[in-house]
């Protein structure tokens, strides 16, 4: 037992999800990514004085949709509040968010891990508006003036806030992955966290085992990539361990992630804090949300990935954790079930997704809906395996083949004259060639070594080119070698 496990990390999450309405939250402005600076804006998300907020009711419908796949209560009624502090990204001086009266409270996600159930509490989600960017390079005079872009600013935003329930860096990191693939399966965020449309800050603190009580908690801030996310607690939590074990202090304080350095370096302490007095806008109505409005989004939730998850493993006979990576995707559950649709063994097509398929997407870094072989055409090739046209090696190549060149699994293996052969003569011949060059072996094994017989397989395979056809060279092999 090292002396880290008589310490216990706790960890809470804050997730700020861009939610993907085409227009911004209290105006008209667009929200597309990339635009030249400063071109979608308006009075109202410029904060120029007089200009009054409209909320956004598709922002509402999808900050809804997101609560209820989470298993939040969403009120009848939700306040918005202004969030008062000085950036200079921050037009109005202050952030219409939303604080004592959230969209939605309460919440859960559960999901198995190795069959074990794992339940993580959520405490609220509310809508904002995002801010704009500070620009800090890039322009020529960038060394002594910062730019802004406010075309961000007014982009609808919904913050998840967790319970302090997580209890590793990996645990964390695995929950903001199945959270993301909520948040995309119901289609109201792109999961986009390069490009800051799903944004994570961590809240961690350390205990001594057992203990019920919470310790002083570091927020980390900077996380933008899931390993960003796992690295940036992994450092804290040791970070956090270390002072205690050398009697000293956490202090409560905001820390960045510095993914070059690898560690998290203090930003502001928790005294500096700002204090953002609160108070409610103004210039919006109450958020009044019908229980009719509630049940028609509700009712309109698709298939979430977990309930998927377990639908694969009953209808398909998979292992959970085959499942739970199929399900990591829409599009990739989806291909998964339009293959086995067309095959025998549904477990062939989760064999070859699981192997072959992710490898390509993972060298070629695309996504499942740019693969080159469609369902139907991997369904061609598995189908070939099945009947024992080719062998499963084979087949291997003949899938990089496809996919190189587009042809289908049929028009492959005869342009490269690879069936299997099941031929006896044929493989006869090759059998004899082999037992005639290795009679060492062949000697052992009539001695009742016959472990050199996968051996022997071996060499008919290779002499072959892999098209042997194996259950009949095994029976052909044992035959000629007891001369029966
Ligand atoms: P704050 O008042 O600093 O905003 P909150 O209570 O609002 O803190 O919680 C913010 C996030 O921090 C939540 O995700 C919560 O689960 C998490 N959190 C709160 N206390 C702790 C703690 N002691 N250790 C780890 N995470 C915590
Ligand atoms: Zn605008
Ligand atoms: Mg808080």
């Amino acid at each position: 037992m090292t002396s880290d496990s008589i310490y216990e990390p706790v960890i809470g999450l804050e997730i700020h999800a861009q939610l993907l309405t085409e227009s911004k939250i209290f105006c008209g402005c667009s929200t597309a990514f990339g635009a030249r600076p400063n071109t979608h804006v308006c009075p109202v998300c410029l904060g120029l004085p007089g200009a009054l907020p409209v909320l956004n009711r598709k922002a509402v419908d999808f900050g809804i949709r997101a609560a209820l796949a989470l298993n939040c209560e969403v009120p009848a009624r939700s306040v918005f509040a202004r969030k008062n502090y000085f950036y200079p990204d921050l037009p109005k001086g202050y952030q219409i968010s939303q604080y004592d009266h959230p969209l939605a409270t309460g919440g859960h996600l559960e999901y198995s891990v190795r069959k074990a159930v794992r339940r993580i509490g959520l405490i609220r989600a509310h809508l904002e508006e995002d801010a704009g960017k500070s620009l800090h390079e890039g322009f020529p005079d960038s060394p002594t003036r910062t730019y802004v872009d406010f075309n961000r600013s007014g982009v609808p935003l919904l913050e998840i806030v967790t319970q302090p329930d997580l209890r590793s860096a990996a645990e964390a990191a695995d929950f903001f992955e199945r959270l993301r693939a909520i948040l995309l399966a119901i289609g109201v965020n792109d999961g986009n966290m390069e490009e800051g449309s799903l944004r994570c800050d961590a809240n961690v603190s350390v205990r001594p085992a057992g203990s019920e009580a919470l310790g002083t908690k570091a927020e980390l801030k900077n996380l933008n990539s899931f390993r960003y996310l796992q690295k940036a607690l992994e450092y804290e939590i040791d970070r956090q361990i270390g002072l205690l074990q050398s009697g000293e202090r956490v202090v409560h304080e905001t820390r960045l992630w510095d993914s070059v350095a690898g560690r998290t370096v203090a930003m502001r302490s928790k005294e500096e804090a700002h204090d953002y007095r609160y108070f409610p806008e103004p210039d919006l109505p109450v958020l009044e949300v019908t229980a009719e409005r509630v049940e028609e989004i509700r009712r309109a939730l698709p298939e979430l990935p977990e309930a998927r998850k377990h639908r694969l493993v009953a209808q398909y006979d998979l292992p959970e954790y085959d499942a739970d990576i199929l399900t990591q995707s829409v599009a990739l559950g989806d291909y998964f079930e339009a293959t086995a649709a067309r095959v025998r063994n549904a477990r062939a097509a989760s064999n070859w997704i699981l192997g072959e398929v992710l490898r390509r997407l993972k060298e070629t870094g695309t996504a499942v809906t740019e693969m080159p072989i469609d369902p139907t055409r991997l369904a061609e090739l598995i189908a070939l395996v099945e009947r024992g046209t080719i062998s499963g090696s084979v087949a291997k190549d003949v899938f990089q083949t496809m996919c190189e060149t587009g042809a289908t699994a049929e028009a492959v293996v005869a342009a490269g004259g690879l069936a299997q052969v099941s031929d006896e003569r044929a493989l006869l011949v090759a059998i004899r060639d082999v037992l005639a060059s290795n009679p060492g072996s062949v000697g052992q094994y009539r001695a009742g070594r016959t472990k050199t017989f996968g051996y022997l397989v071996g060499q008919v395979m290779k002499a072959t080119r892999g098209q042997g056809n194996p259950q009949v060279v095994n029976d052909l092999l044992r035959r000629e070698l007891e001369g029966k």
